[in-house]
């Protein structure tokens, strides 16, 4: 534990990835300042933490302006799946590039350290494999999915511009496909889908003929690299690649978590959504050699744990039956 404790605002720190930052702050002994507007983040995510007196959770859209006190920023907040950051794309480039504006606002007044949760979707649909932090991508500016990829983009130059402008202390880490418990079981993102397909021995929708590829990051090891970057020196601005580099074809995801739940689902094809990359998988040099990271979590173990929580989370809803060994 620390002696002084850190004040640490986390935006959307009731979602996914949020949820698991905060616990690993709050672990280390830091203040944490939870703000959401629980657009996809759930109450559900944080409840386990509400008794801790270092916790304070805060409903608030970081479009608005906010006023408080803080040492360090992690800027979460932003809905991350394609069918979420469509719903309202508007409202997602505003989160993205209204949010940063405010949040690096809040860093120059009060002085803070701040992280932003960047993207590969930076890089588009890549002609440069794998990516590495030089490559400046190949975005589609004006397709469905721009809505986020330039909102990211723009934040990022937002970053750099209040750094070399105001010299606030800025971090901006570039994450790729990261999976774990407290996905949204309804986010429609192809891990999610698939486990919770599988369980319920539902076909698996496959979009495309599968073989595009993705790079799979277990959040422990994703989070891990968060608080690295946030720790190292301020001259380690990034962006900074985090991802598991080993890649994947969705088609052989598909298959690995038929055989891990052992389910009765066939596969069905669907269209493959407009401006879906091809490939992608991070080049991770840099995060080995700047902060000594890399992921440690095997695709297998770690969805072995992502299929527990789900196989809770279900059975707590009713939609799949319980193990006959369990209801005795
Ligand atoms: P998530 O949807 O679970 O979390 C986003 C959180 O932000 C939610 O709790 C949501 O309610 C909140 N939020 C959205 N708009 C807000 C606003 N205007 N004001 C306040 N809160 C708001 O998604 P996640 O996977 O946890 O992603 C977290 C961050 O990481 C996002 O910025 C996302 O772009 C980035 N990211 C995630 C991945 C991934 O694979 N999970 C990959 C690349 C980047
Ligand atoms: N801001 C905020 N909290 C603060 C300080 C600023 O939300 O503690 C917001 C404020 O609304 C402002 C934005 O951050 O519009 C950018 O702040 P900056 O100081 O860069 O610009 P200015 O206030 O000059 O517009
Ligand atoms: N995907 C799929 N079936 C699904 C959901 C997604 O085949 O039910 C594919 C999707 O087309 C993409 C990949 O899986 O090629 C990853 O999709 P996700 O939405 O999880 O992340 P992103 O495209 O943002 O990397």
């Amino acid at each position: 534990m620390r002696t002084v404790a850190k004040r640490v605002l986390v935006t959307g720190g009731a979602g996914f990835l949020g949820s698991h930052l905060c616990e690993r702050l709050l672990a280390r002994g830091d203040d944490v300042l939870c703000v959401d507007n629980y657009f996809t983040g759930r109450k559900d995510n944080i409840a386990h933490l509400l008794h801790q007196p270092n916790f304070e959770p805060m409903r608030h859209d970081i479009t608005f302006p906010l006023y408080v006190e803080v040492d360090e920023i992690y800027n979460l907040a932003c809905p991350a799946s394609p069918i979420h950051y469509q719903f309202d794309p508007v409202q997602t480039t505003k989160t993205s590039v209204i949010g940063a504006i405010n949040m690096l606002g809040l860093a120059k007044r009060v002085k803070a350290k701040i992280l932003q949760a960047s993207t590969s979707e930076v890089y588009g649909d890549p002609i440069v494999h794998p990516q590495d932090e030089s490559y400046r991508g190949n975005v589609n500016p004006i397709g469905p999915r721009a809505c986020y990829d330039e909102g990211k983009r723009c934040a990022e130059t937002l970053f750099f511009d209040y750094h070399r402008q105001h010299k606030v202390k800025i971090r901006v880490v570039r994450i790729f496909n990261t999976y774990g418990p407290r996905m949204h079981p309804n986010d429609g993102r192809v891990v999610s889908n698939f486990i919770v397909q599988a369980l319920k021995n539902e076909p698996i929708t496959l979009y495309g003929d599968g073989s595009q590829t993705r790079a799979f990051c277990y959040v422990d090891d994703l989070i891990d690299g968060f608080v690295r970057m946030m720790d190292a020196s301020d001259e380690t601005v990034g962006p900074i690649n985090l991802g598991n580099p080993v890649e994947t074809s969705v088609a052989e995801l598909a298959k690995i978590i038929i055989d891990l739940t052992g389910s009765r689902s066939t596969i069905t094809y669907r269209p493959l959504p407009v401006d879906d990359p091809v490939q992608r998988c991070p080049d991770i040099s840099q995060a080995e050699s700047v902060l000594g990271w890399q992921p440690r979590m095997p695709l297998r173990t770690g969805l072995q744990r992502t299929i527990a929580y789900f196989e809770t989370l279900l059975r707590e809803h009713g939609a799949i039956p319980a193990p006959k060994t369990a209801a005795a």
